[in-house]
């Protein structure tokens, strides 16, 4: 076994694979392919690592501007952590399981069991029998008996009414995927925004029977396991950040990249293939503080993470002749403001322990107009000083795209407001960070099949070129960096197969 790996180093020791992007998923990508023997160069537009995860510590305060937390759902996600050295600064929310949702202005609490539903004030009673019933009341989705599978295109409103109803959309799936994704249930596509539960009901036809049976089985599978090794649940703990933040990551994911390896600043203008005997068939152009770097470096293969949009902007060449990328569509991005406040622990007079709140959109009639709020200090005291509550408010996003682009003047305001009406909070905040995102997610609308679609042209077209990151298979940072995994597996593959065909050729 040990022989065999160092078997599989040696063969990819020559190898040269560039990253562009410098983001969880470019960098969990490089991570993977350095720890086996090949050469890696990352390339990174901005002069930091991290891409959407940022954290910043200042005056006594930690805050994340982007990513707050992220789970380990995806198995990628442990090993890394393990791998890393990461697991003791995992740092688990406080009463994480505490999370709230406005109805009639007021936060309530999430019901986390059936019993806790039942007695739950978050919906009525018609809407708790219909999801005890739902094995029973869900109706088939009428589309997909007259048309061929690839051209159902059914939103996520659509797919969860059929299964719950309406209320259930309105005052959970609405908030939730305001707050995961900042979209709103009609336009998101549920295939590709919930591929889980889209397949469960292929297999099971009521989601209720076979998320039930999928958790039995995980279990039937897990307990096996448990048996043969002493491995703990590591991932069934839910979210988590970690001590300082969530930079930690990105910055340990790239902590044995030379400087030769790790280009900041460099904006890749242009990528070049050229068919040759198989090997470092690609270059790279980029931009340098402003000055034009021509790479002289070839490469095997190229792992891009940069996001689409940015991708649709490059120039590539296919044999010295131009490769357009005019079939990669438009992709929509959801723009999010994120403003951080402090307020001294006297001032807020209804502080709620837990994780955060969520505002369902049919809320704003009681004059709420932010997506939802982070208790940042109640999950991790440490974010502050002890006589402070520091917030993390989310603003815009489908349901307010203008509003996202306001001053920090006018959003301070219009945060301050909304936790006024929650939390009893008085006055002014001591401290307001402001960060605005003008493309903080894609939208994985109703059309974003065209989206898969010219991914896996460009990859079928361009060999050794491999698509990742979170526009492929997910937003959150667990399944950005499952994507970025999976592309560094793809381009060992690829590297040895061209290996093997050499050598035959030889
Ligand atoms: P990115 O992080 O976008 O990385 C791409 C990188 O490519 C960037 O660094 C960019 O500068 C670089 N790049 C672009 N063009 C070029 C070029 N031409 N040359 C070189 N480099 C280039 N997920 C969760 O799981 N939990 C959360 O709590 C959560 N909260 C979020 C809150 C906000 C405000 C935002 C914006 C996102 C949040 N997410 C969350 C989503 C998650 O953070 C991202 O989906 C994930 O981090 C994306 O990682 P990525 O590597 O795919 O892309």
């Amino acid at each position: 076994m040990a022989s065999n790996a160092a078997a599989d180093h040696d063969k990819l020791s020559g190898k040269r694979v560039a990253v562009v992007g410098a983001g969880v998923s470019g960098l969990a990508a490089a991570y993977k392919l350095k720890s086996k023997g090949v050469n890696v160069t990352v390339f990174e537009a901005d002069g930091r690592v991290g891409g959407k995860l940022r954290s910043v510590i200042r005056n006594g305060l930690i805050w994340d501007e982007g990513a707050n937390t992220m789970t380990e759902a995806e198995p990628e996600v442990g090993s890394l952590l393990d791998d890393l050295g990461l697991r003791e600064k995992q740092q688990f929310p406080l009463s994480q399981k505490k999370r709230y949702i406005v109805r009639n202005g007021l936060p309530v609490m999430i019901p986390t069991n059936p019993i806790a539903l039942v007695t739950s004030s978050v919906l009525s009673t018609q809407s708790k029998f219909q999801i005890l019933l739902e094995p029973f009341l869900w109706k088939k989705n009428d589309s997909s008996s007259k048309v061929t599978d690839s051209f159902v295109v059914e939103s996520v409103s659509g797919f969860f009414q059929r299964h719950f109803g309406e209320e259930v959309v309105d005052y959970l799936i609405d908030p939730f995927v305001g707050g995961t994704s900042a979209a709103d249930p009609e336009s998101l596509s549920m295939k590709h925004s919930f591929p889980d539960l889209w397949n469960i009901e292929k297999s099971f036809g009521s989601i209720i029977v076979g998320a039930i049976r999928t958790k039995f089985a995980a279990k039937g599978s897990k307990n096996g396991e448990t048996k043969r090794s002493t491995g703990t649940k590591k991932g069934s703990r839910g979210s988590f950040s970690f001590k300082g933040g969530m930079q930690i990551l990105p910055e340990m994911l790239c902590k044995d990249l030379s400087r030769d390896e790790l280009n900041l600043d460099s904006k890749v203008l242009s990528l070049s293939y050229n068919a040759g005997p198989r090997q470092e068939n690609w270059s790279l152009s980029c931009v340098s503080h402003n000055e034009a770097q021509g790479q002289n470096l070839h490469y095997d293969a190229v792992i891009m993470t940069a996001p689409l949009c940015n991708v649709k902007e490059m120039k590539v060449m296919k044999g010295g002749e131009p490769f357009k990328l005019n079939f990669l569509p438009e992709i929509k991005y959801m723009p999010l403001s994120v403003i951080i406040t402090t307020f001294t622990k006297e001032k807020v007079k209804r502080p709620l322990e837990g994780f955060g709140v969520l505002i369902p959109t049919k809320e704003q009639k009681h004059g709420f107009k932010t997506l939802g709020t982070l208790f940042s200090s109640m999950m991790f005291p440490d974010r502050c000083p002890s006589d402070l509550h520091l917030y993390t408010t989310f603003i815009g996003g489908s349901r307010n795209q203008e509003l996202a682009k306001a001053s920090t003047d006018e959003l301070k305001q219009v945060a301050t407001s909304d936790l006024q009406r929650l939390l009893g909070v008085e006055g002014e905040p001591v401290f307001v960070n402001h960060v605005y995102w003008n493309k903080a997610f894609p939208l994985y609308d109703r059309s974003y099949d065209s989206v898969m679609e010219a991914i896996d042209k460009m990859e079928k077209d361009l060999p050794g070129f491999f698509y990742a990151g979170n526009h492929r298979g997910g937003l959150s940072v667990g399944k950005s960096i499952a994507s970025g995994c999976k592309a560094a597996d793809l381009v060992i593959s690829y590297l040895e197969s061209c290996s093997n065909d050499k050598k035959s050729e030889d």
